[in-house]
């Protein structure tokens, strides 16, 4: 078992969970009772611990809850709205154009 980082609250930290399961990739979330706590411990302490139950999935692991946390990577290709031809960056989901939602089978 390898303790991988903190999560800055037991919503977030069950969403880096559901990320590495969807990988293939083993892990648990600890502590994730103890907020009744705060202020006797220290916060460091009762933050949701993300432990990896195989530590070899450490370089994975990190990559996916950067990229959970910090939506697409910069750099990623801008797509073309399919209804009126507007190109887009990678962040958006729907043209500011016309409204339509991104449909990677017409792109
Ligand atoms: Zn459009």
């Amino acid at each position: 078992m390898l303790r991988l980082m903190h999560a800055p609250n037991p919503i977030i930290g069950q969403h880096w969970v559901n990320v590495l399961a969807a990988a293939g990739i083993s892990c648990e979330l600890h502590n994730r009772y103890l907020n009744g706590a705060m202020g006797e411990i220290p916060p460091d302490q009762c933050a949701p611990e993300l432990w990896l139950v195989d530590e070899r999935d450490e370089a994975l692991a990190r990559r996916l809850i950067d990229a959970a946390s910090n939506g697409p990577p910069t750099g990623a290709a801008n797509w073309r709205c399919h209804s009126c031809g507007e190109t887009l960056e990678a962040q958006f989901t729907q043209c500011w154009q016309c409204g339509a939602t991104r449909d990677p089978r017409h792109e």
